[in-house]
């Protein structure tokens, strides 16, 4: 609904990969853009003192692409950088392919080897970019180093004029060396990058295996409140105790953990936790009424054995079933929604809450909503924050909360931190509220102490936090 880049899971590029993949991809464009430009503007000089007119065009042309590329780079426009500088090569190099650099009997074609240097770099340039894109571009320079080194494809002909264009025997001899140092030295390093990349990921996988095995994975809770402050539950959230790096949030668990494809152990370890949670909480007459909210990522949710693994922890953990809750993202909507509706509807049947996450940011379309059987909408942060200041913003939550009471779902609002904002989404008929106001994420005894100390003096005055 809203349109505004949020990401609906996480923000991707904040993973450590991430960071390290984004600071290389400006590094090396920089680099590129560097070398575009110098290499430009020495063979234009060189072909100003020879006249050789089409030659300095040609030159200029790949020293223009290189300033800008290294102009918007600077700016931050990292993306358009690196698709002119895929496309404004491809033509400096076809163009010097076919006129300038032809091929005969006493020296090769050389510069048709930068087409398979940036297949290279374009691997490792574009590795965030959406597939058809990164292999799209990767694939047009293959073709055109095996058309070039396979003919001799030229457009040089016997007249005196496109004799002219072709570069002379002399310069082609030294810059055939040139170019083909240059060339291994550019795949030399992409080498070596993707060598140390497989180290990174290797050395983050380990760490999140041994993380796993070696319990450093806790769940935090945040309590979940109705409008007299009472809570209902809490959502578990998951934080790493890194033995060096400390208490670290999910953002630096789960995309690594998608990335390398541990999410679903580490899912199926949340899952099973925050059962043996709801029966710890089942055996005490203060705790038993509590629903605990699970976050289940797109990945998790999409594997095959997702729905027999939650029906099979229920079993063993013996809970009832109606006091954990799934959070699922729109994200899952992307994929066949046939299957996403019948595993829904299954963990559904078994008595297991679904709320659908951070709604309202992501896809637009509100068909699925009436063929999803979820039991809740979670009104995402964003329009919660400026809820005050943005009639905007107030409109979209009061109109989730009337499509939830039409659709027969519940309807909570997270991301609640001042008491003005939780006196606004009363007013507009929100029924439950999470959020900073009532209490961060806490571990396992504090959020117990708190509920025993509500329990101990049930709460009046909704405009209360919690944790005073
Ligand atoms: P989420 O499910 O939307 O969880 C809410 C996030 O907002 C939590 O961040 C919570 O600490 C934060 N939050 C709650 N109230 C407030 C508030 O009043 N103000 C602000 N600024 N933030 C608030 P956290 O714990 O860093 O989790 C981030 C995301 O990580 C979660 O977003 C969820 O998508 C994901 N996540 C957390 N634990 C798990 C897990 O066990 N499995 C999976 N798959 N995802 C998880
Ligand atoms: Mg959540
Ligand atoms: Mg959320």
């Amino acid at each position: 609904m809203k349109n505004q880049a949020k990401p609906t899971e996480y923000d991707i590029a904040s993973t450590v990969l991430d960071e390290i993949q984004a600071h290389r991809v400006r590094i090396a464009l920089q680099l590129v853009a560097t070398i575009c430009m110098l290499a430009g503007v020495g063979w234009m000089s060189l072909f100003i003192f020879q006249a050789q007119w089409f030659s300095v065009t040609v030159d200029a042309w790949l020293a223009g692409v290189g300033a800008a590329v290294y102009l918007l780079n600077r700016s931050g426009r990292t993306r358009v950088a690196a698709f002119l500088l895929f496309g404004g090569l491809f033509l400096v190099l076809a163009v010097m392919s076919l006129f300038m650099d032809v091929p005969n009997a006493t020296t090769p074609r050389v510069v048709h080897l930068y087409f398979l240097a940036l297949a290279f770099l374009a691997y490792l340039i574009l590795q965030n970019e959406h597939y058809l894109l990164k292999y799209g571009v990767i694939a047009v320079y293959l073709v055109a180093f095996v058309v070039f080194s396979s003919t001799h494809l030229s457009f040089v002909t016997e007249s005196a004029q496109m004799q002219d264009v072709a570069l002379a025997e002399d310069i082609r001899t030294v810059g055939a060396w040139v170019n083909g140092m240059m060339v291994t030295a550019m795949l030399c390093l992409v080498l070596y990058v993707m060598r140390s990349d497989f180290a990174r990921q290797t050395h983050v996988s380990k760490e999140l295996s041994i993380a796993l095995w070696d319990h450093q994975f806790v769940l935090y809770y945040q309590p979940q409140v109705d409008q007299h402050g009472t809570i209902l539950g809490a959502e578990a959230l998951i934080r790493w105790q890194h033995p060096v790096r400390g208490l670290l949030p999910p953002k630096d668990v789960i995309p690594v953990a998608e990335k390398i494809g541990l999410m679903i152990p580490i899912g199926h370890w949340v899952l099973n936790a925050a059962c043996h949670q709801l029966a710890i909480w089942a055996a005490r007459q203060e705790t038993a009424h509590l629903v605990l909210a699970v976050n289940i990522s797109a990945q998790q949710f999409r594997d095959a054995g997702f729905v027999p693994q939650v029906l099979s922890i229920i079993a063993r953990t013996g809970i009832d079933p109606s006091r954990l809750k799934l959070e699922l993202t729109e994200s899952i909507l992307i994929d066949d929604m046939d299957d996403v509706i019948g595993k829904m509807a299954a963990l559904k049947q078994a008595g297991v809450g679904i709320a659908l996450d951070d709604f309202g940011s992501g896809y637009s379309s509100l068909n699925y909503l009436r063929r999803l059987p979820l039991t809740q909408l979670k009104i995402d942060q964003l329009f919660v924050r400026d809820i005050l200041g943005n009639v905007h913003d107030k409109a979209i939550a009061r109109t989730i909360i009337a499509l939830g009471k039409a659709l027969a779902f519940d309807v909570i609002a997270e991301g609640v931190e001042t008491g003005s904002q939780l006196q606004c989404l009363i007013e507009i008929g929100c029924p439950a509220f999470q959020g900073y106001f009532f209490g961060k994420p806490v571990p396992i005894r504090e959020f117990d102490a708190l509920v025993l100390k509500q329990g101990a003096s049930p709460p009046h005055a909704v405009l209360t936090p919690l944790n005073e």
